[in-house]
């Protein structure tokens, strides 16, 4: 049997389970911690099994004819995954993003031959505002295939099938605790409804950004913890499709800087470079592990993309930093 892959999208998933024994250790935690590392997907994230189920179950369906074009909305990685598998099967991709969105994901867009539409960050704190977006998109572009990734069943499926059987079988049934965030809610959705079929007890906490770190008028480009939503105190109509609200036990609010020390601590402690929502992912897996009632518990922390993709966002500045004077300054 040859294990040569023949498309990158024979290399999607089956991303391994990294227990943070260092990390563990230095805190004391009492439970044990293991990060699912999504960054090893060949785009570099979660979103690869979103976007290659709603590529695949579009290409059966015939909703997407070969040389279509795919448009939809993203906050920068379901856009990468669309854009790199459009290019390998031949489609166009056009994506509309917030105006505040990493450079590294607009750069990787690009690569990917993938048009981009920008659109200012501050509409997004205006639940409605998405419904209008999408509207807009379906007018500007009648031709195209609007992938829906928050209301498309194939994005939750993905992880139901995906996601989901994995952790079952990497940590043999011994899960008790799942940690995520929410986008779209593929992740929580799928996973969650996979693990409760054969854990009815499993535990699933969400990190939700806080107050300070979500646009307002007053202060439309605050540290965001990129591409996780509130899911908390927002009114069901406004939450996407694709999240099932009964599937989080518990919901644990933190803000930015907080995701970032966690994602910083990784860095400086395991040698794990990930991106901001999965420092906030860790933050609160962090929180959990720490409880009492968890002692000896296996907690399971999905973590959606690399630290690589915020580089230019600042997630890995300190103070701390040194130069021998080769590197320029900031003026
Ligand atoms: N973190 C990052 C960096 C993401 O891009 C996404 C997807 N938007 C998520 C978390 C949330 O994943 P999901 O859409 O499956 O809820």
């Amino acid at each position: 049997m040859t294990t040569i892959a023949t498309s990158i999208t024979d290399l999607i998933g089956h991303t391994p389970l990294l227990e943070l024994q260092k990390y563990s250790t230095n805190r004391g935690l009492r439970a044990r911690l293991l990060a699912k590392l999504e960054y090893l997907n060949p785009l570099g994230s979660v979103k690869d099994r979103t976007a290659w189920s709603i590529i695949r179950q579009a290409e059966e369906s015939g909703a997407l004819q070969p040389g279509g074009t795919i448009v939809d909305v993203t906050s920068g990685n379901t856009g990468i995954s669309l854009a790199a598998i459009a290019a390998r099967h031949g489609y166009r991709t056009k994506f509309y993003l917030s105006d505040n969105i990493s450079p590294d994901k607009i750069t990787l867009l690009q690569a990917f031959g993938a048009d981009v539409v920008t659109v200012p960050n501050v509409n997004f704190a205006d639940p409605p505002f998405l419904a209008t977006l999408v509207e807009r998109i379906r007018t500007e572009n009648p031709d195209a295939y609007f992938t829906d990734q928050l209301a498309n069943p194939a994005n939750p499926q993905a992880h139901y099938s995906t996601t989901g059987p994995e952790i079952w079988a990497d940590t043999d049934g011994q899960v008790d605790i799942l940690v995520t965030g929410v986008g779209t809610g593929g992740t929580v959705t799928g996973t969650a409804k996979y693990l409760r079929e054969h854990n009815p007890d499993l535990q699933v906490v969400l990190a939700e950004p806080g107050l300070g770190s979500l646009p307002t008028e007053e202060n439309p480009y605050p540290h965001e913890i990129d591409g996780v939503h509130k899911v908390t105190e927002v009114e069901t109509e406004y939450l996407p499709d694709n999240f099932d609200p009964a599937a989080p036990t518990e919901v644990i609010a933190l803000e930015t800087a907080d995701a970032r020390t966690a994602a910083q601590a990784l860095a400086a402690e395991e040698g794990l470079l990930i991106g901001t929502s999965a420092g906030a992912i860790t933050w609160v897996a962090t929180q959990l592990a720490q409880r009492p009632e968890n002692a000896g518990k296996t907690i399971v922390a999905v973590l959606p993309d690399s630290g690589e993709r915020y580089l230019a966002a600042g997630t890995f500045a300190t103070a701390s930093a040194q130069t021998d004077g080769r590197v320029p300054q900031p003026a």
